[in-house]
């Protein structure tokens, strides 16, 4: 049996990648990690057994301890940092969301184990100290995303032969509404995802765009392409998850019923394909696929996300922290939907960007923009 830590095990991705867990027989539960869903992460212990767990808060350690006194009980940063730091770990998979997953994934990685990554947000804030400790220690980066995980397939590690990638995206809640109509939406109408369940930061990204523009960010870092070779391409229906134009003008796509189970079981069994959870539940005939172009004027944070990944370095740290606090303001009905992208604009105005930082220059310029910009 293969070894692997799941970070945010109580979350969408988390409790998807157990199943597909369940589903492969083929994985030790070594730890687990979650944030404040406790009751959740002690039917998890009952059931895989880990020997190690970290949960979010010092307060919820004695809550587990007493259930399950034989575990070792860590918590916070540094929780989830010694779950990465546990060298018998084949694999883990970083499914937490936003920046609380990006000190562990690159403790793993100086500690050579490989990584599915699910959480995109620790490649827009350092995708370039990541990528390049991962080159060094020679750690494979698995996408979980996906329409990364898609162009992954499509690749086939034949990176030098892309001409182009394509991104496919839902266009999310508000595709055929006006702005007006975005403006009035309250969280409840852009939490209606009408093709996938997942957290609620990223469907309200999905909402704004703003999360194909970290996809793109993301695909920048993963793929090693230039951002005018990132297309993003409108499909409502969720069936195509990406395309890869090659230099001969050939196009692959790889297609499927929209579920994550495929995405994170290829992370899982790479480079192997085995049967999932899902196979005999799609069928082609009858789909209708269609493609459009996207409206940069109306979802401005695509447009945003474009301009600060092709100014890099500070520019993208900027533009997740200030996307951050503004849809947690938004979902605690602190402002309006469009002052979403309102928040992001003003903070990348006010930025001089600065190239090739730190951490802790990454970290401090978080802090700083979160600060500033949440309500
Ligand atoms: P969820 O909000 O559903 O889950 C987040 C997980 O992270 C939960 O287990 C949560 O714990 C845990 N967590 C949050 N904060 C902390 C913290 N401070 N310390 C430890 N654990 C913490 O998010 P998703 O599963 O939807 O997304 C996770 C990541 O995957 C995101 O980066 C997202 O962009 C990416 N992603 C998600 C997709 C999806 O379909 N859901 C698709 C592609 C990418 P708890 O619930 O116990 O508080």
């Amino acid at each position: 049996m293969k070894k692997i830590t799941l970070l945010g095990s109580t979350g969408s991705i988390g409790t998807q990648a157990l199943e597909v867990l369940d589903y492969l027989n083929e994985y030790e539960v070594l730890a687990l990690a979650a944030g404040k869903n406790v009751q959740l992460l002690a039917k998890q212990i009952e059931k895989y057994h880990p020997q190690k767990v970290s949960v979010q808060r010092e307060e919820d350690v004695k809550f587990i301890k007493s259930k399950f006194p034989s575990i070792e009980v860590f918590w916070g940063q540094e929780g989830l940092m010694e779950l990465c730091s546990d060298t018998k770990n084949d694999i883990i998979l970083v499914a937490t969301s936003g920046k609380i997953g990006l000190k562990p994934t690159l403790r793993a990685i100086e500690n050579k184990i490989d990584i599915a990554l699910a959480n995109k947000e620790t490649l827009v804030m350092a995708g370039d100290i990541v990528m390049k400790k991962a080159q060094e220690n020679n750690v494979k980066i698995l996408p979980v995303d996906s329409e990364h995980s898609a162009i992954f397939q499509c690749l086939a590690d034949k990176n030098n032969e892309a001409y182009k990638l394509l991104i496919t995206a839902s266009g999310g809640p508000f595709l055929n509404k006006t702005r007006e109509e975005m403006e009035k939406s309250n969280a409840l109408d852009a939490l209606k995802h009408p093709r996938w369940h997942m957290g609620r930061k990223i469907t309200i990204d999905s909402a704004t765009l703003m999360n194909k523009g970290l996809e793109v960010i993301e695909a920048h870092h993963l793929f090693n392409m230039d951002y005018n070779d990132i297309k993003v391409v409108i499909h409502p229906q969720s069936l195509v998850h990406s395309f890869v134009e090659f230099v001969d003008g050939s196009m692959l796509a790889q297609v499927g019923f929209p579920s994550m189970h495929i995405p994170i079981q290829y992370a899982l069994t790479y480079p192997k394909r085995l049967k999932g959870i899902k196979t005999d539940g799609f069928n082609l005939y009858g789909q209708t696929m269609t493609f459009e172009k996207p409206d940069f004027k109306k979802f401005r944070c695509l447009q945003m996300a474009y301009d600060a990944g092709k100014e890099g370095s500070s520019a993208t740290v900027v533009l997740n922290a200030a996307n951050e606090v503004a849809v947690n303001d938004f979902l605690a009905g602190k402002i309006h939907f469009l002052d979403i992208e309102r928040t992001v604009e003003k903070a990348l105005e006010a930025h001089n960007v600065i190239h090739n930082l730190t951490l802790d220059e990454i970290f401090e310029i978080d802090t700083e923009t979160r600060k500033k910009y949440s309500v």
